[in-house]
């Protein structure tokens, strides 16, 4: 009897996303072949250059194709100067986000080596969390509008949307995390003194969903005291939940322990279905197409897309072949090293190959 073969959907995007994706198309190939995951890659030309082309953007077959027939994504990142309203990312990125309801975006914090930590008498095991932020609602949605534009009277306005279930969803899946994987505390971060209606309802659902988690310790900080402790102490934190806009903020914050964007991995997730993974980092277009990007964000989040189709193990070895990569200095300039993307990528892949 043959295995499922699992379908990935490759968009590497623009910049630095066509550069880091090649890599992590590399590492899956050596997965499949190396150790026999069964695995089919389904490239697809999305990004700028196709929509400054021909206008494509997110057409509705290759949603239909992903949806229908993929197990996962993997996506570079959205950005070109060239497109300066963003259309083309927009689409691609809300298409894949909003169109299948992606509302987990999980971002690991940990920081894998001791030569990535930049707090003064921490090592790498002093950060290891988990961020769940939420993916759908908040600020992103886009609801509001300006008024008298342009005028000394000009009003803008951006709405904050917190839904009952999408808060609980959010919540949930950061309580199930850590007791499938045996972490031991859970904290919410929120604004509650002055977001008192939205971040009241986030406190309020997270009390309530921990009365079925009794096992898990609990924690609740605002964002701000969050920041501070976050460099204070991280080795405090455990698994955290929080809403979209703090999610973006505050991961960006806990990839500066973790080495740099080059080394913050993501995934957006719902319990079924497809799953769309993506390093935390954007398309850099000042280190664009001249192999500085780092790839091992990339190749972190494939480790995620891994696990997701039920290959933990997987995972846990491509960790361990980052660590390996910053030990020996074969990394990029941002980490330490002297290397290229590719040289990077090479060597993760023979890694892999020797298991
Ligand atoms: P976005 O708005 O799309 O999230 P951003 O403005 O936050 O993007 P990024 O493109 O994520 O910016 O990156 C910010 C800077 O960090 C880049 O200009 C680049 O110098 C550096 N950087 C980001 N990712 C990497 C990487 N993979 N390797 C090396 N440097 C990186």
């Amino acid at each position: 009897m043959s295995a499922t073969v699992h379908k990935i959907a490759v968009i590497p995007g623009d910049g630095i996303g066509t550069e880091v994706v090649a890599e992590g198309v590399k590492v899956l190939e050596a997965l499949r072949d190396a150790r026999g995951r069964p695995l089919e890659l389904l490239h697809f030309d999305l990004g700028a250059d196709r929509y400054l082309r021909d206008g494509t953007t997110f057409p509705a077959a290759v949603r239909d194709t992903i949806r229908d027939e993929c197990s996962a994504v993997l996506l570079g990142a959205m950005g070109d100067p060239r497109v300066p309203g963003m259309e083309h990312a927009r689409d691609i990125i809300f298409g894949l986000r909003f169109g299948f309801d992606l509302y987990c975006n999980i971002r690991p914090v940990a920081c894998l080596h001791d030569s990535l930590m930049p707090l003064k008498g921490r090592t790498a095991k002093d950060c290891d969390m988990v961020v769940f932020r939420e993916n759908t609602e908040g600020v992103y949605v886009g609801m509001g509008g300006q008024f008298k534009r342009g005028t000394p009277d000009e009003v803008a306005i951006n709405e904050d949307l917190n839904t009952r279930k999408g808060v609980e969803r959010i919540i949930r899946a950061a309580f199930d995390y850590a007791r499938r994987h045996g972490r031991r505390k859970v904290h919410v971060v929120d604004k509650s003194n002055a977001m008192r209606h939205a971040h009241e309802l986030w406190g309020r659902v997270f009390r309530e969903v921990a009365t079925d988690y009794p096992e898990l310790e609990t924690g609740h900080q605002y964002v701000d005291a969050f920041c501070f402790n976050l460099i204070r102490d991280p080795a405090q934190f455990d698994v955290v939940v929080t809403c979209n806009l703090f999610g973006d903020i505050v991961t960006d914050l806990g990839a500066s322990l973790q080495g740099g964007l080059g080394m913050a991995a993501s995934a957006n997730v719902r319990p079924d279905g497809v799953g769309m993974f993506e390093p935390v980092h954007g398309s850099a277009p000042d280190i664009a197409g001249q192999g500085k990007a780092n790839p091992l964000a990339t190749v972190l989040t494939v480790g995620m897309l891994m696990t997701h189709l039920g290959h933990a193990d997987d995972e846990a070895l491509l960790i361990e072949c980052v660590r390996t990569a910053i030990d020996r200095r074969v990394c990029t300039a941002d980490v330490g090293g002297d290397r290229s993307t590719r040289e990077v990528g090479d060597f993760i892949v023979e890694l892999v190959r020797r298991g």
